[in-house]
């Protein structure tokens, strides 16, 4: 069979093998699978990484595809994976053969917050991938993504995934044993451990665990000892194939006081982040939480407050609640103005305004030039890129016209600044390493103004 006719018939047995997913998940792992050809009786698919074949298999669609494959071409085909990247060679793991371990169920925590589940985990780009990869971890641990870590800003639901890791493995089977603990709890677990002289019994229970769920990793900074203690954890679990999941407030590469091999570690596996939610994403909490509530809340005042609480969902549920109760109470009826009243207090300030010396001093300093030359009438091409890049900044950044901004880098017509705008926008929307520099001192310019 020529290769159009194969391809064509891949395009037909996706569509039926797939149809069950919804389009998240189309986008996350179909969508990146390619069709490579055929040789003799192997059809060649090109897939990211190790994950995407490990995914196919797990979930039995690989013998679906084969199956398909056979039937439409009248002989056995078999299905082999081309990798687009290659994954740290610990990762490899060949097989999936991990067996449940019937023990008790334990936990180093009291419970799993019963609300903190993969059902009432909301998703958009933002964290989709975290979701999907604590899913399959918690369905099948210690095979396909391992170690998990993920970083993101406070209250963006970290916590909450790995609680529904918990519930979900509990729920798959209640003899399982899992070490949920936050690395603070660590650290004055182990030094109790210590003072009691326990740590055998301290040891044990994380090396008995099929899963060791550790928040917030970031709470190990600086504490040597019991970095040290987990690192030795870690290893034994990792080797043992257990499923480990780490979250942190930052990447690993930030985590500036944690030893560098633990931080490779964290390196072998899937690294995912967590993003800022987007207003959809805002909204559809919201929704979410007033229907399980059975609570009516108008449609604008739940558009109100996801336009107006942005950061962080933690915050965005309090306002939320906040707004409810207070409905309740009061006996007040919900409508924007009295939503206003009440979120007073609860809505971000708008960002501060930031001040045209501070742009002109960071992209002095970044340019290596000093504010003299960088506003001076000379035209030469040394100055005049990075002054391009300066009212572009002052354009994005402040409130301030064309006209204004040309004044202060002494031009006289707003002209300038209008091109030098259009300028730098097309040179960062194509060019990564101009985007690079203008993110770094947008950065600057937002930490110390
Ligand atoms: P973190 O651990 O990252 O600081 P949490 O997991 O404590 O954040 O999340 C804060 C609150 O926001 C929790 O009540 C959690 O249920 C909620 N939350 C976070 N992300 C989501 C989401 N995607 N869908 C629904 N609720 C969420
Ligand atoms: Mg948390």
């Amino acid at each position: 069979m020529e290769e159009e006719k194969l391809y064509e018939l891949w395009l037909s047995i996706k569509e039926k093998v797939f149809n069950d997913l919804d389009q998240q998940s189309l986008e996350l792992w179909i969508s990146p699978i390619s069709f490579k050809g055929c040789k003799e009786n192997t059809v060649i698919l090109s897939v990211p990484n190790k994950y995407f074949s490990n995914w196919l298999i797990t979930n039995n669609y690989l013998d679906k595809i084969q199956t398909m494959f056979s039937e439409q071409l009248g002989r056995p085909i078999e299905i082999s994976f081309e990798y687009q990247q290659q994954l740290p060679s610990q990762l490899e793991t060949e097989k999936i053969e991990y067996e449940y371990i019937p023990e008790k169920t334990f936990i180093l925590q009291e419970t799993f917050n019963p609300d903190y589940t993969f059902e009432n985990f909301i998703t958009d780009e933002s964290n989709r991938f975290a979701k999907a990869v604590c899913e399959t971890a918690a369905k099948q641990p210690g095979t396909a993504y391992n170690p998990i870590f993920i970083y993101a800003p406070v209250g963006l639901g970290k916590t909450h995934l790995l609680h529904a890791v918990g519930n979900k493995m509990l729920e798959l089977s209640k003899k399982f044993r899992i070490a949920y603990i936050t690395a603070d709890k660590f650290v004055s677990d182990y030094i109790t451990a210590i003072q009691k002289n326990s740590l055998d019994a301290f040891r044990s229970k994380f090396q008995n665990a099929v899963a060791l769920l550790l928040d917030d990793v970031q709470f190990l900074i600086g504490k040597e000892k019991s970095q040290e203690e987990f690192f030795h954890i870690f290893n034994i679990l990792f080797d043992n194939k257990k499923q480990i999941i780490i979250t942190s407030d930052r990447k690993p590469q930030d985590l500036k006081g944690i030893e560098e091999r633990v931080i490779s570690r964290f390196e072998w596996g899937v690294i995912a982040d967590i993003g800022r939610p987007s207003f959809e994403l805002r909204l559809a909490i919201l929704k979410h939480k007033a229907q399980k509530q059975q609570i009516y809340v108008p449609e604008d005042v739940l558009r109100y407050i996801a336009e107006n609480i942005t950061e962080n969902i933690r915050r965005l549920e309090g306002a939320f609640i906040n707004v409810v109760t207070k409905s309740l109470t009061e006996n007040i009826p919900l409508t924007i103005d009295n939503v206003k009243e009440i979120l007073k207090n609860f809505i971000e300030p708008k960002p501060q305004p930031v001040d045209i010396n501070r742009i002109i001093e960071v992209v002095a300093e970044e340019f290596k030039l000093t504010q003299k030359e960088l506003l001076s009438k000379k035209r030469s091409e040394m100055l005049a890129l990075p002054r391009q890049f300066g009212m572009y900044l002052a354009k994005v950044l402040t409130d301030l016209s064309y006209s204004e901004i040309s004044e202060h880098f002494s031009r006289k017509d707003h002209t300038t600044s209008y091109h030098a705008y259009l300028k730098i926008k097309k040179l960062i929307s194509t060019n990564p390493y101009y985007a690079q520099i203008v993110n770094r001192m947008i950065e600057k310019i937002k930490s110390k103004s």
